[in-house]
C-alpha cells in the first residue's frame, strides 16, 4: 500500500507500510527479517540497506572469514561464566548471556543449512578454535562473506521478505522521543527521495559506531548513526563507551597484538595475558600495555615500539567494533515501545568486554528473537480495530528532503573522525587537555541543538555524544 504525504516544503513524500521493518542488512538484520517472515509468514516483512552488495561487518569484513561462539549442549554454565566475567566494568544481565548459550545449536543450524563454507576437521567434525579471552576451543569459523551474503540473501528473498536497497533510516516515527515507534524516515543514498514507512514494530539492526573514528577496521558501508537514531527515539543505550580497539601498523592497517612487543619489567609479565585477546581489554589488568602505548603517543596518534619479530614499528589504535548499545531484553525489545535491537547496535548480553565470536553469536541469536517478537507484535497490531500500523504516527522532527540531502555529513563526519580518534580513544582524560575535551563536545551539542543542522550531522553528533559520554563511566585500570 502506497500513499503521498506532504512533507515540511510542502513536496509529496511517499508513505508505504509495512508490518515489521527491519533496518540494516548485516547478520543481524537478515536474521531478523528471515525470522519474521517464518515466524509469521502472512506478514509483511520490509529489510532496508544503504547498500545492495555485501557491507558492514558482517559481510566485508577484511578477515573475509567470521568465528562465532558455538557452546555445546552442558557447556552453557561455562559460557555464560565466562562472558559475564568479562563484562565489569560494563553492564550485562546474565538472562541475556543465558540466551546466547541456549539458543546456539539452532543458530549454528541455521548457517548449516545455508551450506556455508566452515573450518573442518579431516574427518569432517567442525574445527573448534579458542576465541579472544577464552582458552575453551568452542568457536567455530566460517570463511567467505560474500557467499554468506548471498545465501542469506537468497533465503529471504524465497521466504518474501521485501528488500529495500538504496535507502538508510534517519529518523524514527514517534509522536515525541520515548513515545511508541511506528516505523521510520528514510532517505535515499543517491538523489532527493525520502520515503515514511509506517511498520507494527521496527527493528533496529544499524551496526556499531566504529565509523565515527577516523582510523577503523571495520566492515566498509556502515553509518555510524545506530546510537543517534536509538538515542534520539529515546532508547536507553549501555556500555557505550567500550569500543574494541585493536593496535595496527599506521600504514597498511596490519593487525599487531602488543603482547607480541618487547616490554621491559614491571611490565613484561602481562605480554602473556595480552596475547589471548585481539581486542584492548577493559578493567583486565593486561590492559596497563596498551595504556603504555596511549601514553607514548606522538604527532598523529602514532607510537613507535619494538615488535619481537618485526622490528621497530609505528602503531595506532583503530576502531573495530562497539560493545555497546540498546539496552534489549531477552526478546530483543528496548526500553521504547515497537522497537527493537539486535547485533552491533544492541547490548546488555555482554559488557566492557565480549568473547571473540560472541558478536556473530549476539547477532543471530538476537536477530532471531527481535524478528519474532517484532513479527509477533505487529501480528497482534494489525488484526486490531484501528489498524494501528497505518494510524496515527508523525515524525518527531521534520526537516525537509533538501537540507537532508544537502547535509549528508560529509564534512562532519571528516571533522568528528579526528576529535574522536584524539577524545575517544581509553584514557583520553589523562592525555588530553580537559579544555580540548570540552571545547569538541560543545561542538557537538551545538551541532546537535542547531535546528538549522540536517538531521544526518545530528544523529552523528549524537552518536558520539552517547561513545564520549559512555566512555566517562568507563572505569580503566
Ligand atoms: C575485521 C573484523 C573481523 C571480525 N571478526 C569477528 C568474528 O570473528 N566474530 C565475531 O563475533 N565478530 C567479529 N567481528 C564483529 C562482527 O563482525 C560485527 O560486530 C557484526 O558482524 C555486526 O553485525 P551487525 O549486523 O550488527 O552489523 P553490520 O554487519 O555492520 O551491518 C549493519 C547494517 O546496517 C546498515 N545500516 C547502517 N546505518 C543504517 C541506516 N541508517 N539505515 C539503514 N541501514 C543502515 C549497514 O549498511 C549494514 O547493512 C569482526 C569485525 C571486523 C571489523
Amino acid at each position: 500500500m502506497r500513499h503521498a504525504r506532504s512533507d515540511a516544503l510542502g513536496r509529496l513524500a511517499p508513505v508505504l507500510h509495512t508490518d515489521v521493518l527491519v533496518l540494516g542488512a548485516g547478520l543481524a538484520g537478515m536474521r531478523a527479517a528471515i525470522a519474521a517472515r517464518q515466524a509469521a509468514p502472512a506478514l509483511r516483512v520490509t529489510l532496508v540497506s544503504p547498500r545492495a552488495r555485501a557491507s558492514g561487518s558482517s559481510f566485508a569484513n577484511r578477515n573475509n572469514a567470521l568465528g562465532m561462539q558455538a557452546p555445546l549442549p552442558g557447556q552453557e554454565d561455562l559460557f555464560v561464566a565466562e562472558a559475564l566475567r568479562l563484562a565489569a566494568p560494563g553492564h550485562a544481565a546474565p538472562s541475556l548471556a543465558a540466551a546466547l548459550a541456549e539458543d546456539a545449536p539452532a543458530r549454528l543450524d541455521d548457517l548449516l543449512g545455508l551450506g556455508l563454507c566452515f573450518r573442518r576437521e579431516e574427518d569432517g567434525r567442525l574445527r573448534r578454535f579458542p576465541g579472544c579471552f577464552s582458552s575453551v576451543p568452542r568457536a567455530v569459523v566460517f570463511d567467505g562473506l560474500a557467499q554468506a551474503h548471498a545465501a542469506f540473501l537468497a533465503q529471504a528473498r524465497a521466504l518474501g521478505v521485501e528488500l529495500l536497497f538504496g535507502f538508510e533510516a534517519l529518523a524514527q516515527l514517534q509522536q515525541a522521543p520515548g513515545g511508541r515507534v511506528a516505523g521510520a524516515r528514510l532517505c535515499a543514498l543517491r538523489g532527493q527521495q525520502t520515503l515514511r514507512i509506517h511498520a507494527g514494530a521496527v527493528v533496529a539492526a544499524l551496526g556499531g559506531p566504529a565509523p565515527l573514528f577516523a582510523r577503523r577496521i571495520c566492515g566498509p558501508g556502515g553509518s555510524g548513526l545506530a546510537y543517534g537514531l536509538l538515542a534520539s527515539a529515546g532508547a536507553r543505550l549501555v556500555n557505550t563507551g567500550f569500543v574494541q580497539w585493536f593496535w595496527v601498523e599506521a600504514k597498511g592497517l596490519d593487525f599487531v597484538n602488543p603482547g607480541e612487543l618487547a616490554w621491559p619489567e614491571p611490565l613484561a609479565h602481562l605480554a602473556g595475558p595480552r596475547r589471548q585477546h585481539c581486542p584492548m581489554a577493559y578493567g583486565l589488568s593486561d590492559a596497563a600495555l596498551d595504556l603504555d602505548l596511549l601514553a607514548r603517543q606522538g604527532p598523529g596518534g602514532l607510537t613507535r615500539a619494538e615488535h619481537t619479530q618485526r622490528g621497530a614499528l609505528d602503531l595506532a589504535l583503530a576502531a573495530h567494533a562497539g560493545n555497546g548499545g540498546a539496552l534489549i531484553d531477552a526478546q530483543g525489545r528496548t526500553s521504547v515501545e515497537g522497537l527493537y535491537a539486535c547485533g552491533e547496535c544492541a547490548s546488555g548480553m555482554h559488557g566492557a568486554n565480549r568473547l571473540g565470536g560472541g558478536m556473530v553469536l549476539a547477532a543471530l541469536v538476537f536477530g532471531a528473537r527481535a524478528g519474532r517478537a517484532a513479527a509477533q507484535e505487529a501480528g497482534g497490531q494489525a488484526g486490531g480495530p484501528a489498524g494501528g500500523r497505518t494510524q496515527g504516527t508523525a515524525p518527531a522532527e521534520a526537516s525537509g528532503a533538501e537540507q537532508e540531502r544537502q547535509d549528508n555529513g560529509q564534512a562532519l563526519l571528516r571533522w568528528l573522525g579526528r576529535g574522536m580518534q584524539r577524545f575517544g580513544t581509553p584514557g583520553a582524560e589523562q592525555r588530553t587537555q580537559a579544555s580540548a575535551r570540552q571545547a569538541f563536545r560543545a561542538r557537538l551539542r551545538a551541532v546537535l541543538e542547531d535546528a538549522q543542522t540536517g538531521l544526518r550531522s545530528r544523529l552523528l553528533a549524537r552518536s558520539a555524544l552517547a561513545v564520549l559520554e559512555g566512555a566517562d563511566q568507563a572505569d580503566l585500570p
